[in-house]
């Protein structure tokens, strides 16, 4: 099962993701995941991607496609995997297309996390992320037993840098103009299907495994 999110940043594709990959056993594959463990050990691209995060700037494309379709050759990739934050261009989905359609596979589902611009920034400023594990929490939606410290791990909860909202308004900005349009590129192809990211998130994944069954 191949899966593709995608949904404004703070829509609720890492959220939901993470559960799609515990429910059906594919992994979860982030690039904003992979560019901030790479900022985070200092590689030399996690120095490249951070010049653009921190602006709220896509990451050129060049730095993102290989890096993703070379994750694909690990072994737990056999059964599918659901993309989270890729692709996020048109060029980077073309690229993801060749590289599929050169072993003989597709995208099966490309799964939209609708919320309006209006809720985003509220989202965005009350996530927390775990500087140990990656988790990702709410102080309001999705709040930690105890305050700041991760439920996995133990270890503090930050804001990330980039959910400070005037650079949350860049990349609404980007978003638009880069991302949106792969709604109707995957339109094409038929495997476009939404789901409304504004309600709880368990219904969110009830929407969601209602697509792609139980
Ligand atoms: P969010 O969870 O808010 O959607 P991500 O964690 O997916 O954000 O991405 C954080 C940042 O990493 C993006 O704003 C962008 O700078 C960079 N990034 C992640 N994935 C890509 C990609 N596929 N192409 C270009 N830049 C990316
Ligand atoms: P994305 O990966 O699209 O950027 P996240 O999954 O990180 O989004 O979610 C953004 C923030 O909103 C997080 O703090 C998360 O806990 C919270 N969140 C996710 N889904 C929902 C929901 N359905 N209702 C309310 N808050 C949510
Ligand atoms: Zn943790």
């Amino acid at each position: 099962m191949k899966i593709i999110m995608l949904g404004a940043p703070g829509a609720g594709k890492g959220t939901q993701a993470k559960m799609i990959a515990a429910k059906y056993g594919v992994p979860h594959i982030s690039t904003g995941d992979i560019f901030r463990a790479n900022i985070k050990n200092g590689t030399e691209l996690g120095a490249k991607a951070k010049e653009y995060m921190d602006k709220g700037l896509l990451v050129p494309d060049e730095l993102v496609v290989d890096l993703v379709i070379d994750r694909f050759k690990e072994p737990d990739c056999q059964n599918g995997y659901v993309l989270d934050g890729f692709p996020r261009t048109i060029p980077q989905a073309e690229a993801l297309d060749k590289a599929l359609s050169a072993i003989g596979e597709s995208i099966d589902y490309a799964i939209n996390v609708e919320v309006p611009d209006e809720n985003i920034v509220r989202r965005m400023s009350g996530r927390r992320a775990c500087v140990g594990c990656g988790a990702t929490y709410h102080i309001v939606y999705n709040p930690t037993k105890v305050e700041g410290k991760c439920d996995t791990c133990g270890a503090d909860l930050i804001l990330r840098d980039d959910d400070k909202p005037e650079t949350v308004l860049n990349r609404l900005k980007v978003y638009h103009e880069q991302t949106q349009p792969l709604i109707n590129y995957y339109e094409k192809k038929g495997v476009m299907k939404e789901v409304d990211g504004t309600v709880d998130m368990n219904d969110v994944f009830a929407a969601i495994t209602k697509i792609l069954g139980e």
